[in-house]
């Protein structure tokens, strides 16, 4: 580049050079020829007017000699003698006069007219002062001869003066032919070497145009090996160079550094509902917040895709990284507005400290990325530190994904069910099928510890269809033999079975090849899935609905808990977190927040299931707020499909002289 540069430079300057002394030289040159022509033309008509006197003169005086000639012809006296002889020295005198004027020979026009009359002026007087001095003046003879001589001089005179005076012409008007076509030439010459320049300018603005767009894209190719185009932050290059400058420092001095990944949730959606277009604004906007919680000494960076790293150096403790992440965790949660859309988005923070998280730059960014699962695992909007135990849970994470795929095939997955009471009726008013793991080497595994892994390899799609069909099979079973009331049977289904194409042709399937009526069927779906700004989702819900199948929200009140999501999906029933009933004895605030839950939901249509009931005082708490279904290990754990049979017909017999056919109505 720097040798690019000097040469546009140097051709440049020359170009330039070359343009000015052409035009210097080439306008000195042709103002002085027309100087000069310009005094030529001025010169050559005093030259004429000069001799065409000079020359009328002569005739004149010759005329008069031809006179004073005939006087002493006719009066022979001394006077009339002597007046020939005066008009003889006056030609003589004025022949002397015209040649010592006549011999300067400097301008060429002049000097040709000159070389023309001269010679025949000179001739004449010469002609006529030689037969004058030949002959006695006294004698006749010699007056008739100068008479004759005088008077053929006189004509003669005439002539060549006319001669001379036609030949002036003539050599006046070739000169100003010759002024016009240099004249011609001059503009001609003039024009061309305006072009000339005016090319060689053009060709040197093209070149510094060329110069300067060489040197932007060189800029850009800059500004794109070290900055991210659409945020205009730092890209991971320079966030890795930072890093590892800022490891080296705080390993020298043993201070303090942290390392934020943050990743946006759901941005896919935002990307794939609203555009691209939207998608990078809403980054350059997360950009700009992320920004706005760091001090100046801190970097921000992206490293690509929705996600983005932070580098806090120098800092007091590790409390302060845990402040700016729920600082940065705060600013994103305010709405976004994306030309004229409102947007709400969160972000997943996990966060290592050097030193003790890593010993270089690769190794924290790992593992700052690994906490950051970690915080998405834990519900999003969050933020975690990288422990070691991490590291390990990423090798189980591995092995167990391996486990779930053969498990499937092997058979090692079941079902056990809870039953769900009405309380009212206290009666058993639906079931739901909850999935077990027996695990060849690890034993029975709950839930809890593979669904996340399956939902993030995306297995849960394959599986999901699976234990439907499976609860659906068993439901069928218990279902029959006498049983009046005819409880519903739950199913949890994942948001990511949603995204692999869980929907209506395929529960359609299932339900007709075992036969299971959908108006019995519930499914239980998360609030994030509300959230979601998907429409897919939107119709799959209502399409389910269509069908008769009933939607249950699970889990309420850990995540949005926003119950004007509701409103636009059609749920029939909500299920309040076990977290709520857990403390709604104790805690008079979570009581009272139940109850609000409870009845902005009856509000809605919405028929209420406490989770996670286990002691008589929350059952008894539960009524008085008219919480309509309860769930927990008061009534029962989840047992076994055998088991969930004999429940379901020893409460029948237990109630028999009260017998009711209770019809759920959801
Ligand atoms: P969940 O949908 O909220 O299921 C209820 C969980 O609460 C079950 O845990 C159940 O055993 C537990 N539980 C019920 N009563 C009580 C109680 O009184 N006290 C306490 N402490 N716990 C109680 P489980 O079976 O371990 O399942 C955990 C989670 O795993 C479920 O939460 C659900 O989110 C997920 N899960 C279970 N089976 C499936 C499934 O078939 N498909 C999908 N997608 N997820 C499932
Ligand atoms: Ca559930
Ligand atoms: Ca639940």
């Amino acid at each position: 580049m720097k040798s690019l540069k000097s040469i546009v430079i140097a051709t440049s300057l020359t170009s330039l050079t070359l343009v000015v002394t052409i035009l210097i030289g080439t306008t000195a040159t042709i103002y002085y020829v027309h100087q000069t022509l310009g005094e030529i033309e001025e010169a050559l008509p005093i030259t004429l007017a000069r001799q065409e006197r000079d020359a009328g003169l002569l005739i004149s005086e010759v005329s008069e000699l031809v006179y004073a000639v005939h006087m002493a012809q006719s009066n022979p006296g001394r006077n009339e003698i002597e007046a020939v002889r005066g008009g003889v020295e006056k030609i003589e005198k004025h022949l002397e006069k015209i040649r010592e004027s006549y011999s300067f020979n400097d301008l060429i026009g002049a000097s040709a007219i000159h070389a023309t009359i001269n010679p025949a002026i000179f001739d004449v007087g010469e002609w006529i002062t030689h037969g004058i001095y030949n002959f006695p003046p006294e004698s006749p003879q010699t007056l008739q001869l100068v008479e004759q001589r005088a008077t053929d001089a006189n004509r003669d005179a005439q002539a060549l003066y006319q001669e001379a005076a036609d030949t002036a012409l003539q050599i006046l008007s070739l000169q100003s032919y010759r002024m016009g076509r240099f004249r011609t030439i001059t503009i001609a010459t003039l024009a061309i070497l305006s072009i000339v320049s005016a090319v060689l300018v053009f060709f040197i603005i093209w070149q510094q145009h060329t110069f300067h767009a060489l040197q932007q894209s060189e800029k850009q190719i800059r500004f794109r090996a070290n900055y991210d185009p659409i945020t205009t932050l730092p890209n991971r290059p320079k966030f890795i160079e930072h890093l590892s400058e800022a490891v080296a420092q705080s390993k020298r001095t043993g201070g303090l550094t942290a390392l934020l990944f943050i990743d946006l949730d759901r941005f896919k959606n935002i990307n794939d509902t609203m555009g691209h277009d939207l998608g990078d604004e809403l980054l350059r906007q997360v950009g700009v917040r992320i920004n706005e919680c760091v001090r100046a000494t801190d970097m921000v960076a992206r490293l690509g895709g929705d996600e983005f790293t932070v580098l806090l150096p120098y800092l007091p403790d590790e409390m302060r990284a845990s402040l700016i992440a729920r600082e940065i965790l705060e600013n994103l949660s305010r709405s976004f507005l994306l030309q004229g859309h409102e947007v709400y988005t969160s972000a997943s923070i996990g966060i290592t400290l050097c030193p003790g998280d890593g010993d270089d730059a690769r190794t924290l960014l790992k593992n700052a990325d690994m906490a950051m699962y970690r915080a998405k695992e834990m519900g999003r909007n969050t933020f975690r530190f990288f422990t070691s135990r991490m590291t390990a849970r990423a090798s189980r994470f591995l092995e167990l994904d391996k486990d779930l795929r053969s498990a499937l095939k092997q058979n090692q997955f079941f079902m056990e069910y809870q039953p769900i009471y009405d309380l009212k009726q206290n009666a058993i008013a639906g079931v739901e099928a909850l999935l077990r793991w027996r695990h060849p080497e690890k034993g029975l595994l709950a839930p809890d510890t593979f669904i996340p892994v399956a939902e993030e390899t995306g297995f849960i799609v394959d599986m999901g269809l699976w234990l439907l069909q499976r609860a659906c099979e068993e439901a069928v079973i218990w279902q029959q033999g006498g049983l009046e009331t005819r409880p519903y049977l739950a199913v949890n289904i994942s948001m990511r079975q949603f995204k692999g194409g869980f929907g209506r042709e395929q529960v359609a399937a299932i339900l007709e090849e075992t036969g299971y009526p959908a108006e019995r069927l519930v499914l239980e779906i998360t609030e994030s899935l509300l959230i979601e700004e998907d429409k897919r989702i939107y119709y799959t819900l209502h399409d389910l609905r269509n069908m008769g199948i009933k939607l249950a929200v699970d889990d309420f009140g850990t995540g949005y808990s926003a119950l004007s999501y509701l409103r636009n999906f059609p749920i029939n029933l909500l299920k309040i977190d076990r977290s709520f009933i857990r403390d709604m004895v104790e805690d008079e605030g979570d009581a009272r927040l139940v109850e609000t839950i409870i009845s902005m939901a009856r509000g809605m249509g919405l028929t209420m299931v406490a989770e996670g009931v286990e002691t008589v005082e929350q059952r008894e708490l539960l009524r008085e707020l008219a919480c309509k279904m309860v769930q927990g290990y008061l009534y029962s754990r989840p047992v076994s499909p055998k088991e969930i049979n004999v429940l379901l017909h020893e409460e029948v017999a237990a109630r028999l002289p009260a017998l009711r056919s209770t019809t759920l109505i959801v």
